[in-house]
């Protein structure tokens, strides 16, 4: 580390999607642009079930090259206790994920953002002028391009949240723990798998994500971070993919085949995403959605925000915050509301085995275009059979899945 400062407009924490979003648009921008990520290269391990909607890559511009392509599918089929199984049909993609973020970092690069691998921050201050009128962050951390000083920082690091660690900015979010292992010759016919199965994946799921050649990626979240790996084994053990063979995903080295995964968070938000030079994206801010945990597209759409805001206020050479709260607003009015759709799956969560399978029973076939009274009707189906059912906010629930969809960043 030497003495002399590295200058830019804007640092960006993270070479996750979000941070090379927010890289890549920054750059484009004009912004002089920097990004630090602590691992030694972009992509890996990946933390993700790696797919991402079709609605997702349009809303975003993206033009994804076909290698990065793992498998175009046709949507989600979500299956219940008792075996019911309805879809939720909406094109999308899964990917290679570990290339996808490669591609935006290169398109960054290629765009006059600089990167820097091994490089972790773990100290910011601030720079005030002698008016005491903010100018800026002095970060420091691990890596020789340290101490960087920069006017805006965009917080992409994941659920490490480091900014609002260091700043004390937010709580630490509660999380949900993931594993997956990749699985070969898994039958398909072009749906991922959603499997709500309490007995497995307490408060969460298990899925089947299927790539191209026959792999797959078999996992689950679950708030039982302690007893995931387990719970994904017995799952294995107990259904059709018993007998199908597992292998590291290729970009892991090494013949000891591992699960792989990471944790999300799911308090929803953090209350405060920008500050004086500041603003966090993506998982650093919070942003999942609370049913299925999908968080590329929310990660990647702020960080487009995130890159407007900080053009404006280097621009201007306000680099406050009253300046910057253009970014939360602009959040807010796109992204879905958090807690109605938390309270969904609160209500969904809090049914037996028994009562998700029979509301699974009522729902059409194909769950994608319920419209408001295909939902009444099966309310009035559901509290007929079950008229217990109207004080466990059946109603919540099934909106839990309506706000699943794609158009509400659902994956
Ligand atoms: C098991 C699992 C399955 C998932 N499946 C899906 C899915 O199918 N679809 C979907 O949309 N979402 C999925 N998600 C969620 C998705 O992976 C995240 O929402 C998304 O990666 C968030 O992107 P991000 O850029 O905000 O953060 P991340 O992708 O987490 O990137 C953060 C980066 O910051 C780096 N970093 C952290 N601290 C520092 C520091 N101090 N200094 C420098 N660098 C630092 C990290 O090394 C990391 O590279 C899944 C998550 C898990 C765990």
């Amino acid at each position: 580390m030497g003495d002399e400062p590295t200058r830019c407009d804007v640092l960006v924490i993270g070479a996750g999607p979000g941070g090379g979003c927010a890289a890549l648009h920054s750059a484009r921008r004009g912004l002089d642009t920097m990004l630090i990520e602590d691992h030694p290269e972009v992509g890996t391990p990946v933390h993700c079930g790696e797919c991402i909607s079709d609605l997702a890559v349009r809303n975003l511009d993206l033009d994804i090259p076909d290698d990065i392509i793992a498998l175009p599918v046709s949507g989600i089929r979500v299956i219940f206790p008792d075996g019911t199984a309805k879809c939720l049909t909406e094109h999308g993609y899964v990917l290679e994920k570990h290339l996808f973020e490669r591609w935006i970092a290169d398109e960054a690069q290629d765009a006059g953002a600089s990167f820097h691998l091994q490089h972790k921050l773990t100290g910011m201050e601030r720079m005030e002028d002698e008016d005491g009128i903010f100018q800026g962050w002095r970060c420091t951390g691990k890596g020789d391009r340290f101490p960087v000083e920069a006017k805006v920082v965009i917080d992409a690091s994941g659920v490490a949240g480091v900014c609002s660690k260091i700043l004390e900015l937010n709580p630490r979010p509660k999380v949900i723990a993931g594993v997956q292992y990749e699985m070969l010759d898994v039958p398909t016919d072009g749906y991922l798998d959603f499997y709500i199965w309490p007995e497995y994946a307490k408060k969460g799921y298990l899925w089947m994500i299927p790539k191209n050649d026959g792999r797959a990626n078999v996992g689950l979240v679950t708030e039982d971070k302690k007893g995931a790996v387990k719970a994904l084994d017995a799952f294995i053990e107990n259904t059709h993919f018993k007998d199908l063979e597992m292998v590291n995903p290729p970009w892991r080295k090494g013949d000891k085949v591992r699960g792989f995964g990471g944790t999300i968070p799911i308090s929803g938000p953090h209350e405060t995403t920008h500050a004086d030079g500041l603003m966090l994206i993506g998982d650093a801010a919070g942003f999942t959605s609370p049913l299925f945990e999908g968080g590329s597209h929310l990660a990647l759409k702020s960080a487009v925000y995130a890159a407007e805001v900080a053009q404006q206020a280097v621009a201007k050479g306000d680099l406050s915050a009253d300046h910057m709260a253009r970014y939360p607003r602009m959040w807010k009015a796109e992204f879905p509301p958090y807690h109605k759709i938390l309270r969904g799956k609160e209500a969904l969560y809090a049914l037996s085995d028994d009562e998700l399978s029979l509301m699974a029973r009522c729902f059409p076939e194909e769950m994608n275009d319920m419209g408001v009274r295909g939902k009444g009707m099966i309310v009035l189906r559901l509290l007929f059979r079950r008229p217990s059912l109207y004080f466990k906010r059946i109603v919540s629930a099934m909106l839990a899945f309506g706000y699943s969809r794609a158009k509400h960043y659902g994956w």
